[in-house]
């Protein structure tokens, strides 16, 4: 990839040597994009260009890049950032059980339930304490190559403000008064897409010993909200709420805790098939598990180490018997060819495996990043097919398809789950209220 660029840049340069280097960017990368999208060598690009004005030669490109866009769009739109590759940049999408040779953990929390079990569980893990995450952090420069290894490194700390907070959603969307309890940061499912990979700067798992101490009335506190009868608060923002449930059994405490207050739906999203503690101590109607879930090529395709659309939907069958209500996100929707009838069966899957009085809520919101994140996306995952969809920059600093696009895709899966039962809630995650 750097090769190809340097080859690229060198080439436009030959041609254009009156370009400054900003306008030579942003040529290399549309150019790399085309070439990428459409299996186009990049030098038969460069050869057809015949202007010689960098407007004109820019407005050429741009089409060629976003056919179904360009016309929409206005120029500001269109996100051509530099490239930023690193030596060792790739992700690992092997599937991993977390076994973390590291355990670093500050001083208060040794006395905790969780300290003690990760003793027991990883004996061979070097135990480190540290004064605390912040001064760690600021020891330990951050980089995406350390970012790749981080189920190496496992940190246990108390957590003292962020456990609870109002989901943050994003300006001028149609918020659904979501409520976050927060049980840990990090996952190991790589998913191409996942915004944790351009947000967090810790180059390992962190697990909060004092979860506990946050499950009273007076700290979770959570928004009404008509549409859904009871407030709801969930976890699942920055870690998968299950991947390492079997480690933390943090499922006991919330479970106990929200059977107690059922005027509140607690929700566990994840991706994760790791339910057996879930199922051991049973469920109530409030308690919701809930799955991501996806066409089945674009599991296959992008999110390498989490369990198959089948596995999750056996998983929830489990938890229905076992006592709890189940939800479905659409979460990423990604286009791609063929997309209609990839969530058509995922969608018939869902209500052949599951009956209709039991789905809580299904949630739909199409693929969407901060902009910032593009760039970490092509340097972990070289050969994604996401990126080659044409996105475009929001009012927000939002990467997301055309407006027009997204409304043609929740208008379709929702007739389509609406043919399957018409009760069952269904909203749009993030999306203008126009929508
Ligand atoms: S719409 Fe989505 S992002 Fe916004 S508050 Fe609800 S769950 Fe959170
Ligand atoms: S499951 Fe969620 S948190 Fe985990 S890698 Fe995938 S998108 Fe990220």
């Amino acid at each position: 990839m750097k090769e190809k660029l340097f080859l690229i840049s060198k080439e436009l340069q030959q041609k254009f040597p009156k370009f400054g280097v900003n306008k030579i960017r942003e040529l290399t990368r549309l150019i790399f994009e085309i070439s990428k999208k459409y299996g186009i060598q990049y030098q038969e690009i460069i050869y057809d260009i015949t202007d010689k004005d960098y407007e004109k030669v820019k407005e050429a490109l741009l089409k060629r890049r976003y056919p179904k866009t360009y016309c929409k769009a206005k120029k500001e739109n269109f996100y051509l950032p530099d490239f930023d590759i690193g030596e060792n940049d790739k992700a690992d999408i092997s599937v991993k059980n977390f076994n973390p040779k590291n355990v670093y953990y500050t001083g208060d929390v040794i006395d905790s339930v969780l300290y003690n079990r990760i003793r027991t569980l990883f004996p061979n893990a070097n135990f480190c304490e540290i004064d605390s995450l912040k001064i760690f952090l600021k020891n330990n420069k951050f980089s995406t190559e350390k970012y790749n290894k981080r189920y190496e490194n496992l940190f246990l700390v108390n957590e003292k403000y962020d456990f609870f907070k109002k989901c943050p959603c994003t300006k001028g969307v149609n918020c659904c008064n979501y409520s976050i309890l927060n049980i840990g940061f990090g996952c190991l499912y790589e998913c191409s897409y996942c915004f944790l990979q351009g947000y967090q700067n810790v180059a390992g798992i962190i697990l909060p010993c004092n979860l506990p101490e946050f499950l009273t009335r007076d700290k979770i506190k959570p928004v009404d909200n008509k549409i859904f009868f009871l407030p709801r608060v969930g976890s699942g923002e920055f870690t998968d709420s299950l991947i390492f449930d079997d480690i933390t059994l943090f499922s006991s405490d919330i479970v106990k805790f929200f059977k107690r207050n059922k005027d509140i739906s607690f929700e566990f999203k994840t991706k994760s098939t790791n339910i057996g503690n879930l199922l051991k101590i049973g469920g109530r109607d409030n308690i919701v598990v809930s799955w991501s879930v996806n066409a089945k090529k674009m599991i296959e395709e992008n999110e390498y180490c989490a369990p198959r659309l089948e596995e999750r939907l056996k998983a929830a069958q489990e938890c229905i018997k076992a006592g709890y209500s189940v939800g479905f996100h659409f979460d990423p929707v990604i286009l791609y060819d063929g997309w209609r009838e990839g969530y058509k069966e995922t969608i018939d899957m869902i209500f052949d495996f599951i009956d209709a009085k039991n789905i809580k809520w299904i949630s739909i919101g199409s693929l969407r990043m901060v902009a910032s994140l593009k760039k970490v996306i092509e340097v972990r995952f070289p050969n994604n097919k996401i990126m080659d969809e044409e996105f475009l920059l929001s009012h927000d600093g939002k990467l997301r398809y055309e407006e027009g696009e997204r409304v043609r895709i929740y208008k379709y899966l929702v007739d389509l789950i609406k043919q399957k039962s018409k009760d069952v809630v269904t909203y749009l995650c993030m999306e203008k209220t126009k929508i």
